[in-house]
């Protein structure tokens, strides 16, 4: 049977990796770190850095596909990837990802609504920055941040120094802070034929920068749930995309605004699992492999529930509830801040 490559091993690797199982496919996961969660589910890891370009050569033969379960693959690596087999979704939307300063731009180029934002290298930039945009405002690293790390929020000019010492030099993106009424992201697809298709959007509440839950349906108007899902296409269709994009929104008064996208299957589309007939993983795999996509029409309401740190210990008492699917990545140590799980509640039916 045909193999699928995953970089990364993470929770998300390792529900792609079931998701690919069941629709009889093998996985292959190439993952730096010891013993990931995926691993227990994959065919096959591979433990080496993603500076090792032979690993990634010997990787990408022994695989028919490679798509990816987070978005800081270094451009030398999808390379030495890219030199043997396809990878999806593409480069362009990687790229544009990986940075929030190319991320921004592109979406405002395509006529959707961003945080006002400007790049920051320096104090002087950041002085400058500040007169545009005003306060509140977040500075944030371009790269690698992730569930709220490397930003800082700036009350007034003076809090300028404190921020830019936050980002410890890395270069920076300052953003107009968003009043939004709330939070709501959609998760949607392309497939390799150009089909595109969405979820219900679902409505999100962070704490601490983490996600904490997201609930379906989201308290949206008809008019803001048709934009949102218009929105996840017109960027899909823009980046000829192949697979599952995670697309976050503010909602405000004057429409929807983008905050970020994530080229991958996407935390906040957990309920899908127990909300849908096919899920955001089957659909991601459905899509990387070149099949239609599934249906993946919502049947029921749901309340995603993550388990963060200790949270795992509540698991004797979440096991007894009706209706409450769990679903745990087989993490040995509940550091504070780690995703060790998910529930989904199903809060009625159909
Ligand atoms: P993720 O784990 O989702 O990748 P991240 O580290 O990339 O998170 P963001 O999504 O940019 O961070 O920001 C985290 C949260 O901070 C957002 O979900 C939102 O609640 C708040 N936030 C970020 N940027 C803004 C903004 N410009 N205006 C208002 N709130 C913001
Ligand atoms: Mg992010
Ligand atoms: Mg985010």
């Amino acid at each position: 049977g045909a193999t699928i490559g995953i970089l990364g091993g993470g929770q998300l690797g390792r529900m792609l990796s079931v998701a690919a199982a069941r629709l009889g496919y093998r996985t292959h996961i190439y993952e730096p770190a010891a013993n990931p969660p995926a691993g227990h589910v994959a065919d096959r890891v591979t433990t080496a850095p993603y500076e090792d370009l032979d690993a990634l050569a010997a990787f990408a033969e022994a695989v028919d596909v490679v798509t990816y379960e987070f978005e800081n693959i270094p451009a030398s690596a999808l390379d030495a990837l890219e030199a043997h087999r396809p990878i999806h979704p593409n480069r362009r939307a990687l790229t544009i990802s990986q940075d929030r300063l190319i991320e921004k731009a592109f979406l405002r180029d395509l006529g959707l609504q961003t945080a006002p934002f400007a790049a920051v290298d320096d104090a002087e930039d950041l002085a400058e920055a500040l007169a545009e945009i005003g306060c509140p405002a977040i500075l944030k690293t371009r790269r690698l941040g992730y569930d709220g790390k490397g930003q800082a929020r700036l009350n007034g000019p003076e809090d300028a120094d404190t921020a830019l010492a936050a980002m410890a030099g890395a270069p920076s993106i300052l953003e107009g802070f968003v009043n939004f009424s709330r939070e709501v992201s959609v998760i949607a697809a392309r497939s390799a034929t150009g089909e595109v298709a969405a979820f219900d959007p679902g409505e999100n509440i962070h704490e601490g920068g983490i996600l904490r839950t997201t609930t379906v349906p989201a308290q949206l108007t008809n008019a803001e749930r048709t934009d949102a899902v218009l929105l996840a296409g017109k960027v899909l269709n823009a980046l000829h995309y192949v697979g599952v994009m995670g697309v976050e929104l503010f909602v405000t008064d004057a429409g929807l605004v983008v905050n970020e996208i994530a080229p991958r299957v996407h935390n906040s589309g957990h309920w899908t699992q127990n909300g849908c007939a096919v899920d955001q993983f089957e659909q991601h795999i459905r899509a990387v492999a070149g099949w239609p996509l599934g249906d993946g029409s919502r049947h029921a309401d749901v309340v995603m529930e993550n388990l963060i740190g200790d949270d795992i210990d509540r698991i004797p008492d979440l096991a007894r509830e009706a209706n409450t699917a769990i679903h745990l990545y087989g993490k040995a140590e509940a550091r504070p801040g780690r995703k060790m799980g998910h529930v989904n509640r199903i809060v009625t039916k159909g």
